[in-house]
């Protein structure tokens, strides 16, 4: 049994950022959950949030002194959320989950962290130049005090933005506690994964949840049931394209630019791939994940 580090980011006296999601809320959430998991399968979880200090860098301080007093610790998690998309009202696309890193050393667990919540929301994985090969949703970044600090390997979770009201909608800080633990253990968290089973309220994104899979065949057109990110390869751990990398026919079914097809777009399959119990339709733009997470998107 491995021993764990946990804090949620920010307290009461110096808030993190709040929009349609309160940060501080939110993540204080996840690690309660986040330890309450780790603990019922066996592991030590510490908890490190500091709710004392009234500055950001005592907060910081404090963090980092109550980690490095444990000794053995696989992982350190900072818990927090991403700010800055600037989307309370909701354009149809998520701002999405990236975990941050000090160096490519703890760049697999971190990985996994970010696969296991996006696919659990079916957000974005965030990347940027820092990003390490095959590794999108990860970035490494050396001004962070706490991944600088802290002694154990340490991970620093934005599973998602404070405002932006897709991911808002669909976010639920249990169901990201048991996604965390899932990708540190490799060990579901008893009761089961909760993708499984009704979806939330269903607002917004028209999907829907099907018992059976649907079925794809090459030469056949199906039709968009949502706005779609397209990918250079079948799996979300292929970057999504950009507006100038879509066919000129696909160009015209992205209004806003975003390299997202428009809902309501019809598409052509070119090529049907299966990765686990997901369905990724290739169409001349790229690759659609049309059949994820039990949720049907192309039909
Ligand atoms: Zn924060």
């Amino acid at each position: 049994m491995a021993k764990y580090n946990v804090h949620g980011g920010h307290n009461r006296k110096v808030p993190g950022a709040s929009g349609v999601l309160d940060e501080v809320t939110e993540d204080r959430k996840v690690k309660n959950a986040v330890i309450k998991y780790l603990k019922a399968q066996g592991h030590t979880a510490y908890d490190c949030t500091d709710d004392a200090g009234t500055t950001q860098g005592k907060n910081l301080a404090n963090i980092v002194v109550k980690c490095n007093s444990h000794d053995g610790i696989e992982l350190d998690i900072s818990v927090h959320l991403n700010a800055g998309r600037d989307d309370d009202e909701g354009d149809g696309k998520t701002g999405g989950t990236e975990v941050l890193i000090y160096s490519t050393a703890v760049k697999d667990v971190a990985k996994d962290i970010a696969d296991e919540i996006a696919k659990e929301f079916d957000y974005a994985l965030r990347s940027d130049e820092t990003t390490p090969k095959g590794c999108a949703g990860v970035k490494i970044v050396k001004s962070l005090y706490v991944l600088k600090h802290t002694k154990a390997k340490a991970v620093l979770i934005e599973p998602c933005f404070v405002d932006d009201k897709d991911d808002a909608k669909v976010w639920n800080a249990d169901r990201c506690a048991k996604a965390i633990v899932r990708a540190i253990t490799g060990k579901a968290v008893a009761g089961g994964s909760s993708t499984s089973g009704s979806s939330s309220s269903g607002s917004g994104n028209k999907t829907t949840t099907t018992s059976s899979t649907p079925f794809y065949k090459v030469g056949n057109t199906y039709t968009l049931q949502s706005n779609m990110v397209v990918r250079t390869g079948a799996g979300t751990n292929y970057r999504a394209k950009k507006h100038s990398e879509l066919t000129a026919d696909g160009q015209k079914h992205d209004k806003d630019k975003n390299g997202c097809l428009d809902k309501g777009t019809r598409i052509t399959c070119q090529q049907v791939k299966k990765s686990g119990s997901n369905i990724w339709v290739k169409c001349p733009s790229g690759w659609i994940a049309a059949y994820y997470n039990k949720k049907t998107y192309v039909k």
